[in-house]
């Protein structure tokens, strides 16, 4: 199957042939490796084949791992892609980089944040729960809009979004959901200021190409870097 700087050379030549001819023009999107489960000697073989931006999805086996040392050593960023849980939220907010799975609750948490030079991260994607699937964190699209319409303050903190689609949606409607979302992004980015609404996070190792189709400018790649995850390296 190849050693990870192979697996990675290979997503980021897919990655940017799509953006390019999505965009009509030069550049690259995003790529964050997603490192959950993937023990600290890995994560620097993809650091050391060119990875800058690495998402864990929890705060104690970031932790555990140590990987916010990558952050001096190496100038990679270190992103929150998981869950959260509001007796973490200090702990992540001084921590990570970036929040790329900011719920209201956290956001909200921020705006009123007194003390804001006890925060490192600075950029927060709002999740979105593009499949309205109960079981999962992010919010409607309706409901964003509605948001949005209410010009609710903290909303002014993010610098983008996230999408998660459901694992079990077809190909249409992974297309569907993606360029409903990418429709979404390009309102709150006129409502909220372009300079600052940015990052369309969506597509993983199953469908980049397609979510970079319908405009996505960052995507979280796991599996497709690193192999298939076995639960026992956790
Ligand atoms: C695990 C995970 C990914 C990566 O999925 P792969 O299929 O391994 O590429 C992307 N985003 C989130 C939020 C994840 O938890």
């Amino acid at each position: 199957m190849g050693s990870i700087a192979d697996r990675l050379a290979e997503v980021r030549e897919r990655a940017c042939f799509s953006y390019r001819r999505a965009a009509g023009q030069p550049g690259e999107p995003h790529i964050v490796c997603v490192t959950k489960t993937q023990p600290l000697p890995r994560i620097l073989e993809a650091i050391d084949a060119g990875v800058t931006e690495i998402g864990e999805n929890y705060l104690q086996e970031a932790i555990r791992k140590n990987v916010f040392t990558l952050r001096e050593s190496y100038g990679a960023t270190v992103r929150y892609i998981g869950r959260l849980q509001s007796n973490k939220y200090n702990a992540i907010l001084r921590m990570f980089d970036a929040v790329d799975s900011a719920d209201p609750e956290l956001l909200e948490h921020l705006h009123d944040m007194q003390d804001r030079a006890a925060q490192r991260a600075c950029t927060f994607l709002l999740e979105v729960n593009a499949g309205e699937e109960s079981q999962k964190g992010g919010l409607t699209m309706p409901k964003i809009r509605e948001l949005a319409a209410a010009d609710t303050p903290w909303l002014h903190e993010i610098s983008g979004l996230m999408v998660v689609v459901p694992l079990q949606a077809t190909t249409q409607m992974r297309a569907n959901m993606y360029e409903s979302v990418s429709v979404l992004f390009h309102e709150l980015a006129k409502d909220l200021g372009s300079s600052h609404v940015t990052l369309l996070s969506m597509g993983t190792s199953d469908d980049f190409e397609l979510a970079i189709e319908r405009g996505s400018n960052m995507i979280r790649v796991g599996t497709g870097i690193f192999g298939f995850r076995s639960p026992s390296q956790m």
